[in-house]
């Protein structure tokens, strides 16, 4: 699939669930209600439009929430989406606190990869963060996905001030000793937490100074993949890399071939845009295959070009659990 800019679209990231184990304080307010059972789409359901985006050319899908690996009968859901004809890579963003159990059943049910979320090596900040989470048992994931062969493994660290962005130096330690890739992202603004996110945003160039003071200047990996939204670094001698996620300062959205579809069953064409197209009613209400079809070529022909944050144009409707990050 193609949009109206030229942009080929074959990564589809589909949430699994809007709830979550953790309330972390720029996702999601602390008393969050999810959604009723009903209302979001089936295993059936999910694997009739990975059948659907495949047909398309879709052969990227990242599984993400909310915490997917919350959603019950997941291996198996995995396991079905991996063996569809035309994916090629399935991946899965997480918190990680479920993977000791999880990391092996998943591998061998055909994921990939994981990128694992984490702010902060410091416990009580983690717990600050995620309002009651144990940076433990975050560890113990990230040892059990590397030990399951869940390789290359990416670390999420979402820096906001007032948290974490003194932290940054030693995540950045962590691929000095792991070939691990840690990524530092810019917060961004969503909904109930859009006051909160905008006065808390960290630069990248401020964290990669930081990160340069104390551990030396980063040397850029050559061969970076503009669809890639991490411009891949390294610190001298280092086994792992260490990229960044400027959303803000320094958007990429010219190429973004991503696509989402929510836990609810809405194709949304951007992150930072409410802008939506419902497939749930259409699969509820029987349409063919190719009635689905004729509905996500044309809404994936009209992806917005980019987001409009400079312009104070903010995602009012959702939060970031709600959409699939
Ligand atoms: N629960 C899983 C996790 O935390 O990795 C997957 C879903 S979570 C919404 C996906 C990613 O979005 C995480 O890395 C999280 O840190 C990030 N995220 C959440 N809210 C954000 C925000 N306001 N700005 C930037 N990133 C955010
Ligand atoms: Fe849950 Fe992930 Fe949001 Fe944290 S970032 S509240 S772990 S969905």
């Amino acid at each position: 699939m193609w949009d109206q800019y030229g942009r080929h679209i074959h990564y589809l990231r589909i949430s699994l669930t809007d709830a979550c184990n953790l309330r972390c304080v720029y996702c999601m307010p602390e008393h969050m209600t999810f959604k009723r059972r009903e209302e979001l789409l089936t295993d059936e359901e999910i694997l009739r439009l990975v059948r659907v985006f495949a047909d398309l050319g879709v052969d990227k899908i990242r599984l993400t929430g909310g915490e997917p690996t919350i959603r019950p009968r997941l291996v198996e859901l995995v396991r079905r989406i991996k063996s569809t004809p035309g994916i090629k890579e399935l991946t899965m963003t997480t918190n990680g606190l479920l993977l000791p159990e999880l990391a092996l059943p998943l591998k061998q049910a055909g994921l990939d990869r994981v990128n694992i979320s984490l702010d902060t090596l410091n416990p009580e900040k983690f717990r600050a963060i995620t309002r009651w989470g144990r940076l433990e048992d975050v560890m113990a994931g990230i040892h059990a996905a590397e030990a399951a062969g869940l390789e290359p493994i990416k670390l999420n660290c979402v820096v906001t001030r007032g948290f974490n962005e003194e932290d940054v130096v030693d995540l950045a330690r962590l691929t000095l000793i792991h070939p691990w890739e840690v990524r530092f992202i810019e917060l961004m603004p969503f909904g109930d937490v859009a006051d909160f996110a905008q006065s808390a945003v960290v630069p990248s160039r401020e964290t990669r100074a930081r990160i340069e003071a104390a551990l030396g200047p980063l040397e850029e990996i050559p061969g970076y993949d503009l669809r890639d939204p991490a411009r891949p670094f390294r610190l001298p001698g280092a086994q792992g890399r260490i990229g960044f996620i400027d959303t803000i300062s320094n958007p990429f959205c010219e190429g973004c071939g991503r696509i989402r579809l929510t836990a609810d069953g809405k194709l949304r064409l951007c992150l930072l845009r409410d802008r939506e197209v419902d497939l749930l009613a259409p699969l509820r209400a029987g349409e063919s295959d190719e009635a689905l079809k004729r509905i996500i070529v044309d809404a994936v022909y009209h992806k917005p070009w980019g987001h409009g944050l400079a312009r104070n144009i903010i995602p009012k409707e959702r939060v970031m659990s709600q959409i699939g990050g």
